[in-house]
């Protein structure tokens, strides 16, 4: 099969195909790019397989990183592209069921492709635009089937991340699962305890922020995966209980997503959970934020203080939780209340702690911050002017009090 138009992000690499091409050795496009141009889907990163080694890339272009080179990848910086270029090569033993033992760097383009995880990911196109496909991923393609390569029961084994992946897939591209390799993929399940947690994550956090992360989560739990991940052994009713109660095309933010994930789940303990995960304190900060200013709004309506203190943003994500709930929303008060706020930071107060002390006398120590925070609330409720009259005047107030 030939692809009539090749994407322009293509077109751009084509000299690099020609480049190595020129120097003796075969070259093609592979992977998630030559995937997305057959299904007319937008293209991000381009990457390359070739039969040449790192070393031989290296010479045949000036400006390189090595990024990888031990899995046989350099980038490759050409006019104002980058791309990664990898050598053909096979897997073999795979000792701790995740990565391979020894990465073999082959000639053949047949033996890189036999690797890859689905047909639909094991394509090559080469520099006329002809697709080759030894995997019969073309009518998978048009089948809108996701199958694994080879044995599907010795691919999951071999790298069980794999399982995470497909269930991914499943949800970006609203492909189902072929049914061999879905019973590979519960029966090798248990082996995702292998897995690093870091890698675990970001596969379902792709999952969770895909168009059709509900198909992907419902599998997600009829193959068990959930039951060897952190966290979420016990947790398949409210996952599934997520993907039926939730209207929502699709989430705003990853910090979104796991909010509603864990508030569906009732979680007692998000930083213990989002800690497992292995997340940073910042993703956890604004996961926490974003499940408190939900939990706030089912008691009252949007105010002043919520909005200082979160910030629009979060809010906002939070009130689209609530209507993917079906709960009343009012995005009119907070674009309303967040533009009338006096401060959106307290270093915008023009009175300080050491003013307080060298204006009023006042001492270091805890009431001289209670007194701040006072002038902060008090401002920001609106019921205090910010200039340094008023907030001496109001902080003399309550000294006497
Ligand atoms: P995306 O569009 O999200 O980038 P992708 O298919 O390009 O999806 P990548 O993780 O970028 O996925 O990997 C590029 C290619 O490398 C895949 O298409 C697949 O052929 C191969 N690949 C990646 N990870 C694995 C794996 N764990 N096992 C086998 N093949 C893999
Ligand atoms: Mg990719």
């Amino acid at each position: 099969m030939k692809l009539t138009h090749l994407p322009s992000e293509f077109q751009k690499a084509l000299p690099i195909l020609q480049k190595i091409r020129l120097a003796g050795y075969e070259a093609y496009f592979v992977g998630g790019s030559v995937r997305d141009a057959l299904l007319n889907r937008p293209i991000h990163d381009v990457d390359i397989a070739t039969s040449s080694y790192p070393e031989e890339i290296k010479q045949i272009f000036k400006r390189t990183v090595d990024i990888g080179i031990e899995h046989g990848t350099v980038l490759v910086l050409e006019d104002d592209g980058e791309y990664e270029i990898t050598t053909f090569r096979t897997e073999e033993v795979y000792v701790d069921y995740r990565r391979p033992s020894q990465v073999n760097f082959v000639r053949s383009l047949d033996e890189d492709l036999k690797r890859r995880d689905f047909t639909v990911n094991a394509f090559a196109l080469d520099q006329d635009g002809e697709v080759i496909d030894h995997f019969g991923g073309l009518s998978d393609l048009e089948d809108k089937i996701l199958r694994a390569v080879g044995e599907p029961q010795e691919r999951f084994s071999e790298d069980a991340l794999r399982i995470l992946r497909g269930l991914r897939f499943l949800a970006s591209l609203d492909f189902r699962l072929e049914e061999r390799t879905f019973s590979a993929m519960k029966s090798h399940a248990y082996l995702l305890e292998k897995i690093s947690v870091e890698r675990s994550f970001i596969e379902l956090d792709k999952l969770l922020l895909a168009p059709f992360w509900k198909k992907g989560l419902h599998t997600f739990v009829k193959c068990e995966a959930y039951r060897y991940l952190p966290q979420l052994q016990d947790k398949a009713s409210a996952l599934l209980a997520m993907t039926e109660e939730m209207e929502l095309p699709s989430f705003d933010s990853s910090t979104q997503a796991w909010a509603a994930l864990l508030l569906q789940m009732n979680c007692q303990h998000p930083k213990d959970f989002l800690k497992a995960w292995k997340t940073s304190s910042h993703f956890q900060k604004e996961v926490t934020a974003i499940m408190t200013i939900y939990k706030t709004r089912l008691v009252q309506s949007v105010d002043r203080r919520l909005l200082y203190q979160y910030g629009r943003n979060l809010v906002y994500l939070a009130e689209r939780l609530r209507k993917a709930k079906g709960l009343s929303v009012d995005y009119e008060s907070i674009d309303t209340i967040y533009l009338q706020l006096p401060i959106y930071d307290k270093r915008e107060i023009v009175v300080n702690g050491a003013d307080l002390i060298k204006q009023i006398g006042l001492r270091p120590g805890p009431s001289l911050g209670q007194h701040l925070s006072a002038v902060e609330l008090a401002i920001v409720d609106g019921d205090l002017a910010n200039d340094q009259h008023s907030i001496l005047e109001f902080v003399r107030r309550r000294q006497d009090e």
